[in-house]
């Protein structure tokens, strides 16, 4: 079964992402959290652990999907290269993509106006925006999927993530096709104030309408899926699957206890926390990630009518 031998991470991969800019490989390297800790040396060639400091031989880090071999540390992808990493050879095809963002609060960061913001994420970030959704096949089988990117004004949801999301749910639910959602999200788009927190509401209804079809959804939490996206389709999914150490709930650690005014245990808000109470139903390594979902999609489809 191909499955369990998919190859190492591709640096330049063969799927259509009409969504992306003109992404690369050597673009793709800047997405991952070990990348400041290899500033200093020449690319690929040494990778510093950004969890336990060990120095890791570049070529072995990227054979094991860029996890540290000695802490198990799941550096962060982009979502060109998740999708490299999760679907068939070239069987991605983005919709959607041709949704841009209004600015309803004339909302300026820094002297900077928010459209201008974009801009500058829209060219350093190689995306148009923080989601990219559309059709593909793992393993054969059809799926939508819609695969975030924290490298986008950190993965946050405006009104495009929001709409976008919502027209992939809407298409698996019109096409009778499971959905797949690849999360990573610091939350709400403060920028779009209202516009961004309307995208749960709507995302919700959206999948209350696929859950009547009786189309399955399956949602994959990676570092970090939290706020507003954690607070409405991340968590609704049929089947919760998140990657180890990932932080995964509405808000880390440091906010919940400025909060509370209490020390918490060491795994708040982590995966592993989130399975031992009940919010999610697995965490996978990430080489066993796409194995996992293509037997849940395989479970989906014999029971899935006819
Ligand atoms: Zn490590």
């Amino acid at each position: 079964m191909r499955d369990e031998s998919r190859p190492a991470l591709p640096v330049n991969g063969q799927n259509g992402l009409n969504g992306l800019n003109g992404r690369n490989g050597a673009h793709a390297e800047a997405a991952t959290a070990a990348t400041a800790a290899t500033k200093a040396l020449p690319r690929n060639l040494a990778v510093k652990c950004p969890n336990c400091r060990e120095l890791l031989v570049g070529k072995d880090w990227e054979k094991n999907l860029r996890v540290c071999v000695r802490c198990g540390y799941h550096s962060r992808l982009s979502a060109r290269e998740r999708i490299e990493l999760l679907f068939d050879d070239g069987s991605f095809e983005a919709f959607g993509s041709d949704l841009h963002s209004a600015d309803p609060l004339s909302f300026v960061s820094r002297t900077q106006p928010y459209p201008a913001y974009l801009a500058d994420y829209r060219a350093r970030a190689g995306m148009d925006e923080a989601v990219v959704v559309g059709r593909a096949h793992m393993d054969g089988l059809p799926i939508v999927a819609a695969v975030m990117d924290s490298n986008f004004v950190g993965g946050s949801m405006g009104s495009v993530v929001g709409e976008r999301v919502t027209q992939a749910i809407e298409r698996a639910a019109e096409e009778r096709v499971p959905l797949l959602i690849v999360a990573t999200s610091g939350g709400a788009r403060m920028q779009e104030g209202l516009f961004a927190l309307m995208q749960m509401a709507k995302t919700a209804a959206a999948l209350a309408r696929l859950a009547e079809r009786g189309v399955p959804f399956i949602c994959l939490l990676t570092d970090p899926t939290t706020g507003g996206v954690w607070a409405s389709f991340a968590a609704l999914a049929d089947v919760i699957v998140a990657e180890p150490g990932a932080m995964v709930g509405f808000a880390g650690p440091r906010v919940i206890e400025q909060f509370m005014h209490q020390r918490l245990p060491k795994d708040t808000a982590t995966a592993e926390f989130a399975l031992k109470h009940g919010m999610i139903d697995a965490v996978a390594h990430r080489r066993d990630v796409r194995p996992t979902l293509v037997r849940l999609l395989r479970m989906f489809g014999a029971a899935r009518p006819a």
